[in-house]
């Protein structure tokens, strides 16, 4: 296919190289657009060519299957832009989709701007943890939102203030092909140092409790009624339980670690039987936090 866009685009990406987990075959395509301009002659194409597609933000909530997807992933990491609204009152920060949680947290923190830290430890991209609702230490990305500009199938841009928007524990009402271009977030000014403290404790803390060592998805099931899923697998006794390469964490049990050559088949069916074991022994149904794209149930 004659591709007129600027930005790179590769046919057949291995998922597994684009995703945390690091499993996952193939995609249709991954287009990275260069600028706005770029992502709406993308989404022409598509259209016209009547493509499949949806967004790849970070790629650390999804599990692509071993099969892969015949959809194109648009991912916008290129789009890197931000700037401030300062007034007395507050600053708010308008900040594209693609930017990446950390950096920008740590970009902020530079100029005094904090509010985020408890978020420092999500490894996603702006658009992504919006799309998920993602949150860590008491706080979700929805709590600091106060707007949205997304594009979505027809070309048309949008925007939704905050009151617009039904976030709720880990959902938001966008879809994956709507692309979240631009968000605007409440930031607050504090001391530079008070800051990097804090966003260092908190990444000691996540050291302790998290399998960072190893790739994942992070927690791979929904907390439920604010239990959060870990007590049920714990209890279940299925803490390194393992199936291939792919290991319930000893350290963390919602993480399934890979802990080499993991397929996307092993971790499924890790995630099936976690599953069937929580239900027979402790009643409760786990749902996934985590994506599964390309599965066919
Ligand atoms: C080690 C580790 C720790 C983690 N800790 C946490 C945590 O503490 N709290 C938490 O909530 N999550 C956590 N996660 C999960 C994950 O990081 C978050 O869900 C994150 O917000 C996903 O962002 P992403 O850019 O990687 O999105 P992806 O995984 O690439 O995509 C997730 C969803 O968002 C959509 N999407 C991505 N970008 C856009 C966009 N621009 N516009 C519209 N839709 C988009 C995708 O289509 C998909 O539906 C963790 C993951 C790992 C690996």
């Amino acid at each position: 296919m004659a591709w007129k866009i600027r930005g790179r685009v590769i046919e057949n990406p291995k998922m597994k190289e684009y995703t945390s987990m690091r499993v996952g075959g193939p995609a249709r395509y991954l287009v990275f657009p260069r600028d706005e301009s770029d992502l709406l002659e993308t989404l022409k194409i598509f259209e016209n060519e009547g493509i499949k597609w949806r967004m790849l933000g970070n790629g650390t909530n999804v599990i692509v299957s071993d099969s892969g997807i015949n959809e194109a992933l648009i991912k916008i990491t290129d789009l890197k832009h931000f700037s401030l609204i300062e007034s007395k009152k507050e600053v708010v920060l308008r900040v594209s989709g693609g930017y990446s949680l950390k950096d920008l947290i740590l970009e902020m923190a530079k100029i005094g701007l904090g509010g985020l830290e408890n978020l420092y430890s999500i490894p996603g991209t702006v658009g992504g943890a919006i799309k998920m609702n993602a949150g860590s230490f008491g706080l979700s990305i929805g709590d600091v939102v106060r707007k949205v500009t997304y594009v979505s199938s027809d070309l048309s841009r949008k925007e939704l203030r905050r009151e617009e928007i039904d976030f709720s524990y880990r959902h938001s009402p966008f879809l994956s092909n709507m692309c979240i271009i631009e968000a605007e977030l409440l930031l607050l000014r504090k001391d530079k140092k008070r800051i990097m403290a804090e966003i260092e404790r908190l990444s000691e803390e996540r050291k302790k409790r998290h399998p960072l060592e190893f790739p994942s998805a992070g927690s791979i099931f929904k907390a439920v009624n604010g239990v959060p899923a870990w007590r049920y697998i714990e209890r279940a006794g299925l803490k390194g339980l393992r199936i291939g390469d792919a290991c319930v964490s000893e350290k963390h049990p919602n993480f399934i670690v890979n802990l080499g050559e993991a397929k996307a088949s092993d971790v499924k069916s890790l995630i099936d039987k976690i599953k069937k074991e929580v239900f027979e022994r402790e009643g409760v149904v786990l749902e996934e936090e985590v994506e599964l794209w390309g599965f066919d149930d």
